[in-house]
């Protein structure tokens, strides 16, 4: 095999934590290491995984690492100027500021869904256009509800090919350990100016897609619901529906006897299957909510996990931007299996 590709992690947050453990579940990549800005209880976590620590300024943080008798291995430039690619997981809006340092080093990048789609010129959903990122020095990972959207869309579109989407997101307030973000007690219209921007989102992927979104913030931490309602060109069976979404391993669909009622049931399941972090990287379907008439309308909820379906889409969007696999197909299946995603069915799955 050539050589592995060298990844850098800038911003080690709930997403970027996780890129990095899947990135070390790679054969084809190594990682140079993660940036941090303070020591923290999630640095402590990255030293004992052996994984090297830079500082993001190091004139302000050499001194509280050292104190917390965490090594630091520099600054997060010297590990940038170690790496073939970045994967930027800074906040939204930092990874905008951070591209100069990219540009200036010359380096490839990756930035999350908090960018606005321009940072980087080409977004990215592994099923949807990975032929776009491949060579690119800038992409974009859309966000967790844009990938959860582009699976789904992509797959029904392939499939029967789509007229008109309109999706409902109900969007999880904040992150489990996000306590400055609400609500605690209300549901925000968000925005109230409709239709929202996921549409648009959708279209920075997948641009002939006709869609409008709404979206509300929720008092909940666990995962996203979309209500998605859409008009099909042709007028599938709803049998036809469930065996075109089984063709995608990214996509799970949930039989009704395993009484998953809630999102709480979906990431209880997560905690059940020994998934790391009780991580449900898949499109959680509920068989039973899809719904086709004969005209050919389509209604169904997914849950999205906000923190961990992005995950897989970072891993494939490193292969095609280096070039290491040109094959979307081959990088999916690669990254599927590393990471223990596949289609749905509970008798396959290993505990
Ligand atoms: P986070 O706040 O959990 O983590 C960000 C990390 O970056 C923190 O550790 C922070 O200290 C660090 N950081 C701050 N300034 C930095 C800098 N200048 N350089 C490097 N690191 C810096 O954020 P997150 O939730 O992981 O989000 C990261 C990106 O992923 C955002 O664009 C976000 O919109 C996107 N995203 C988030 C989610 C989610 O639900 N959390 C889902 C999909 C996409």
């Amino acid at each position: 095999m050539a050589d592995k590709i060298k990844v850098a992690l800038n911003g080690y947050g709930t997403i970027g934590k996780r890129v990095a453990d899947a990135v070390m579940r790679q054969d084809d990549m190594t990682l140079v290491g993660i940036a941090k800005t303070k020591p923290d209880y999630e640095a402590y976590v990255a030293a004992k995984k052996g994984y090297a620590i830079y500082a993001v300024d190091p004139a302000k943080a050499e001194s509280k690492f050292k104190a917390a008798g965490l090594s630091i291995a520099g600054s997060n430039e010297e590990m940038i100027k170690k790496a073939d690619i970045i994967v930027d997981c800074a906040p939204e809006g930092i990874g905008e500021e951070n591209k100069k340092l990219y540009e200036k080093l010359k380096k490839p990048a990756m930035f999350q869904g908090g960018e606005e789609h321009e940072v980087a010129g080409v977004s990215f959903n592994a099923a949807a256009n990975y032929d776009q990122a491949i060579g690119k020095q800038f992409v974009r990972v859309v966000s967790c509800n844009t990938t959860g959207l582009c699976r789904l869309l992509y797959a029904l579109d392939k499939g029967f090919g789509i007229k008109k989407v309109r999706a409902t997101m109900m969007r999880r307030g904040g992150d489990p350990n996000d306590i400055k973000r609400g609500p605690i007690n209300a549901i925000v219209p968000d925005p109230i100016h409709l239709p929202s921007h996921h549409g648009p989102d959708v279209n920075t992927v997948m641009p002939h897609i006709k869609i409008d979104t709404v979206a509300v913030k929720l008092p909940t931490t666990l995962m996203h619901m979309h209500y998605v309602n859409m008009n099909l060109n042709k007028v599938p069976s709803r049998e036809d529906v469930i065996a075109t979404l089984k063709q995608y391993p990214r996509i799970w669909l949930i039989p009704p006897w395993l009484n998953i009622k809630s999102t709480a049931d979906v990431i209880e399941f997560g905690r059940e299957l020994g998934r790391p972090r009780n991580d449900m990287m898949e499109n959680v379907i509920w068989e039973e909510s899809i719904a086709v008439d004969k005209e050919g309308e389509l209604n169904l909820f997914q849950a999205i996990h906000q923190e961990s379906d992005v995950i897989p889409e970072n891993i494939d969007c490193i292969r095609a931007m280096t070039g290491i696999e040109k094959d979307g197909k081959k990088s999916m299946e690669k990254t599927n299996k590393t990471m223990g995603l596949g289609n749905f069915n509970p008798w396959k799955l290993t505990l």
